[in-house]
């Protein structure tokens, strides 16, 4: 189905990290990392338990330290290369390994663990120097707040790019989804915008996810082992 020419848009979710050692949010338990997504993910948690979350995020943020891309991240950077303009890839995750993959053309929508911001003046900072990753907060370089947050789309909050995630799927032919349940609104329309604007759409995931219905192509099983053969024959094609 995927030919030179034809615009190819991505979405990843957890996932595609699960085969690195990150776990995924709903796959099992419904908890992250032992936590309900409404105790840390959200800016109530925020404001009534901020060092709750600021642990969290310091925890999740630690891990970035300890895990490698997976075979399934080198794929979609190999895709990338392929189809270089026409090629557009979404991720709600916040880890930071399609970068370290080689992928350029991408949109962290839910934010990056690697950044911190200030609500006070705006300012976003590369965050990841050893006494940046400790459980104490990090004051902002640029103003008097003692106490940056996670450059993170929590909950309630409007995800990053939505506009342009949208048009991306809304003129592409091909739309690839990977590793994503289909439970975080709005990133789950974005299916149903590409289903229902003309593009084919291609499914890659553990399970069936909610939206499963709107695939023309569903293949079951782990990103990282289905992916790279995918990428491969799409790329011969
Ligand atoms: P999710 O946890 O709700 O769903 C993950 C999906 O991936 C499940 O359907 C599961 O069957 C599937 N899956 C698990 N292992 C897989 C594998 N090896 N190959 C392919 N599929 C696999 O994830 P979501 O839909 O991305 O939503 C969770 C929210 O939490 C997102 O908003 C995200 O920002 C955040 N989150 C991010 C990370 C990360 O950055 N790595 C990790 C956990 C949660
Ligand atoms: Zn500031």
């Amino acid at each position: 189905m995927l030919k030179k020419g034809m615009k190819v848009a991505v979405l990843t979710g957890a996932g595609i990290s699960a085969e690195s050692g990150i776990r995924t949010f709903r796959a099992e338990d419904g908890l992250w990392e032992e936590h309900r997504l409404e105790d840390v993910a959200t800016p109530q948690a925020w404001n009534a338990n901020p060092e709750m979350v600021w642990r969290f995020y310091q925890a999740r943020r630690r891990q970035l330290l300890e895990v490698e891309v997976n075979p399934a991240h080198d794929a979609l950077a190999e895709l990338e290369e392929g189809f270089g303009e026409d090629f557009t890839l979404i991720t709600q995750n916040v880890d930071d390994l399609h970068e370290r993959a080689g992928s350029k053309r991408f949109i962290q929508m839910h934010g990056e663990l690697r950044k911190l911001r200030c609500e006070e003046c705006g300012h976003v900072c590369e965050a990841m120097e050893p006494e940046q990753l400790k459980d104490d907060y990090v004051p902002c370089s640029n103003c008097s707040n003692q106490r940056l947050r996670p450059h993170i789309v929590w909950f309630d909050e409007e995800p990053f790019g939505r506009w342009t995630c949208e048009a991306a799927v809304h003129d592409c032919d091909v739309f690839i989804v990977v590793g994503t349940s289909g439970h975080v609104y709005p990133a789950n329309n974005l299916l149903p915008i590409a289903r229902h604007t003309g593009s084919y759409c291609i499914g890659v995931n553990l399970d069936p996810p909610l939206n499963v219905d709107f695939f023309h192509e569903f293949h079951q099983g782990k990103a990282g082992e289905l992916l790279p053969g995918l990428v491969k024959e799409w790329l011969e094609s």
